[in-house]
């Protein structure tokens, strides 16, 4: 038996048992007559202690080993002379009694320690030996954690995990497809799914009534930082319901996994419409953690002589609460960042609330302290507060403003990992004007149900159609998003020909949805989850990738099989493909 027990088990209760112990050498301290071993496993670590008094032999053996090798030892467990209170099994040790090497290792390329002297990109080559150190096992078992979490709240609930295919055609998520020829149909090619989205109502059409699979989903975008082109999504629908049948089921998962894994107990999620949340925090997920929610403040800052005001669509503030006192230096560094092109604002006005009472501001030429005052009021600043004021056409300044917001919580630690604030942001428009195609883009997806109250507004002004369509945000992320669908096939149709599809285009690509919806489709709807990301966040962490066992770098490679790679001219053959590589 190669071992009785793990290394993260034993304990003062065991002294005098004779056990077998497997694992991996962490390392080893020879002190001469005595050599003492820490043997890591999944499990934790115990000390094993090798005596030229007990074995001289084994003793000799012991010496010789060398970090992350595997091996097997028989012995006894013993009370330590000096105790170690921070570890589990830091009150024993075992006496060794017979030592097998099960095998050798090299000298890994970095220390497999909680704080590796390895860098990224050499831990992701060397990804089997990076999931030997604890931070990177205990983040794949919160995974594993929150998963059947999952699976236990959505199978209480009826839900069943049905499995659906991944080669298939295209799904319309707004990015680009991940193809694969086939061999058997010469010319012809599987789409990878970007979701499973269309199986998905056709389960509901088949009358599974409740689905939901944990899945991968593949999406070839360019990566921005916290992106990876698999992913895993939760993905789920559900049958007979209305937008606030799937809110209740959802929130109540999401506030089952706060309790479960986080401890954290909260009552309900608060509900938040789009345009609301674009008013206030000038994005569709804000981090309502913190306040500072955005003061429009056109009508008390204009038309009094300030041009860069007066010619502004929106003019709004946000108030930091005890910064009137920031430096100049602070100050500029402010206006510094939002000038940053990825910010892109032309520059920042303060309004200083001093603790005295008095008022100090960048435009003190155009405003007087009485003025100044009415914005202050009507932002809730306070003396000791700062006021900081962006100016420009309205989307632009929404969104640096909530860069701004988002950069001063950052400094005044208002985002604290371990507190979690969830949100619903419902009423998303069905529709996205894009510039540069000239056409309306389904903001969620092509299959996502107008507000019946906005369908007259087709023809006039499609832009300003309401869907039900919602998305949960924590902590400032989205961590899901779905919709009702439209289950009807006329509807359908002209949701189609109001995203520019020809009604060749749309039967060649979504006739099969259509074709379902004649035969009895119930009203249906349903939601996703990016589950790397809400595993990350349940980890106090924003970074996806270190919560997945096998990630991509940021070009997409897996550098520890150099993939993506070449195939053999033999393969292109059977496929009957040439490449026909740009320079
Ligand atoms: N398929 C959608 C997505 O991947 C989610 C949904 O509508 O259920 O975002």
């Amino acid at each position: 038996m190669y071992r009785t027990h793990t290394c993260g088990e034993l304990n003062i209760a065991d002294v005098g048992s004779k056990v077998n112990l497997a694992g991996w050498v962490q390392k080893s301290r020879d002190l001469g007559g005595m050599t003492f071993v820490d043997l890591r496993d999944r499990y934790g670590i115990t000390q094993l202690a090798f005596n030229e008094e007990w074995s001289k032999e084994e003793l000799q053996k012991a010496r010789k080993l060398g970090r992350e090798f595997v091996i097997q030892v028989e012995g006894e467990v013993i009370e330590r002379a000096s105790k170690n209170p921070k570890m589990p099994t830091g009150e024993i040790e075992l006496k060794v009694i017979s030592l097998t090497v099960l095998n050798e290792s090299v000298t890994p390329p970095f220390t497999i320690e909680d704080e590796s002297d390895g860098g990224e990109e050499l831990r992701m080559k060397y990804r089997y030996l990076d999931i030997r150190r604890n931070p990177v096992r205990e983040k794949l078992l919160l995974r594993n954690r929150v998963n059947l979490e999952v699976r236990n709240y959505l199978s209480e609930r009826g839900f069943a995990d049905v499995e659906t295919p991944f080669l298939i055609k295209s799904t319309p998520e707004g990015a680009r497809d991940f193809v694969v020829p086939s061999r058997m149909n010469q010319g012809e090619f599987y789409a990878l799914p970007q979701s499973p989205q269309t199986f998905k109502q056709l389960l509901m059409v088949g009358g599974m009534d409740r689905y939901f699979q944990i899945v991968k989903c593949f999406r070839d975008e360019d990566l921005r930082a916290d992106r990876q082109p698999e992913f895993t999504q939760i993905d789920c629908e559900m049958a007979f319901v209305e937008q606030e049948d799937i809110l209740n089921t959802f929130e109540g998962m999401v506030l089952h996994l706060l309790k479960k894994v986080k401890g954290v107990e909260l009552e309900s999620i608060p509900r938040m419409t789009y345009d609301q949340a674009m008013a206030t925090y000038g994005s569709d997920k804000p981090d309502i953690r913190f306040g500072m929610e955005f003061n429009e403040l056109n009508s008390l800052a204009q038309n009094k002589g300030f041009v860069v005001f007066d010619k502004a669509e929106l003019v709004v503030g946000i108030v930091a609460k005890g910064c009137a006192t920031h430096s100049r230096k602070q100050l500029d560094a402010l206006t510094h960042f939002v000038k940053t092109p990825q910010v892109g604002a032309n520059g920042l006005v303060y309004v200083k609330y001093n603790a005295d009472g008095s008022i100090k501001s960048s435009v003190d030429k155009f405003y007087d302290a009485d003025a100044l005052q009415e914005w202050g009021d009507a932002a809730g600043a306070e003396p000791g507060d700062l006021m900081l004021v962006l100016a420009g056409d309205a989307d632009k300044t929404r969104k640096a403003m909530n860069d701004l917001r988002l950069h001063m919580a950052e400094g005044l630690g208002l985002r604290n990992p371990e507190e979690y604030a969830p949100l619903w942001v419902l009423d998303f428009p069905l529709l996205e004007w894009d510039e540069e195609t000239e056409r309306y883009h389904a903001m969620h997806h092509p299959f996502t149900s107008p507000k019946p109250e906005d369908l007259h507004l087709i023809d006039s002004d499609p832009g300003a159609i309401r869907a039900n369509a919602y998305d949960i945000v924590l902590n400032g992320n989205e961590i899901g998003g779905g919709s009702i669908r439209i289950h009807d096939e006329d509807l359908q149709k002209r949701m189609f020909d109001l995203l520019g599809f020809s009604e060749e285009e749309a039967q060649k690509q979504f006739g099969f949805l259509m074709d379902a919806f004649t035969y009895g489709a119930p009203p249906h709807g349903g939601i996703a989850f990016g589950f790397d990301r809400l595993v990350a966040l349940l980890g106090g962490d924003e970074v996806i990738r270190d919560y997945i066992a096998f990630p991509k770098n940021n070009s997409g490679r897996d550098v520890m099989i150099d993939a993506p790679a070449t195939v053999s001219q033999d393969q292109l053959d059977d496929l009957s493909m040439r490449l026909n590589l740009k320079e």
